[in-house]
């Protein structure tokens, strides 16, 4: 766990109390609390406006199925999408196709 002071994002300095970056007393909160987007753990966790530079691995030879098609990376919200997630977003089908034409076309 690591805090963060509230005024400018700094670290305590030396557990006092006190900001790092601009020497006064501030008050500090856990940045993971504030930055961490839980992970996506179905389908329906997933905003599909916020899916952004995504990668994908298929085989040209299936054209125009592309039935073995996957997604390689995306970002989600800013930040690189774990494996995990990926698999999670692989599963529905119809979009990977969907924005595998867009990728393509
Ligand atoms: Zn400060």
């Amino acid at each position: 766990m690591s805090l963060v002071s509230d005024c400018c994002g700094a670290s305590d300095w030396n557990d006092s109390g006190i900001c790092s970056y601009c020497k006064e007393h501030a008050d500090f909160e856990d940045d993971e609390e504030l930055d961490e987007v839980p992970l996506i753990t179905s389908l329906e966790d997933i905003d599909y406006s916020l899916l952004d530079n995504l990668d994908f691995d298929f085989d040209t030879d299936d054209y125009p199925d592309f039935s073995d098609a996957f997604i390689l990376s995306a970002d989600y919200n800013g930040r690189e999408m774990a494996y995990s997630e990926l698999d999670i977003l692989n599963e529905d089908a119809e979009f990977v196709d969907k924005k595998l034409r867009e990728f393509l076309y």
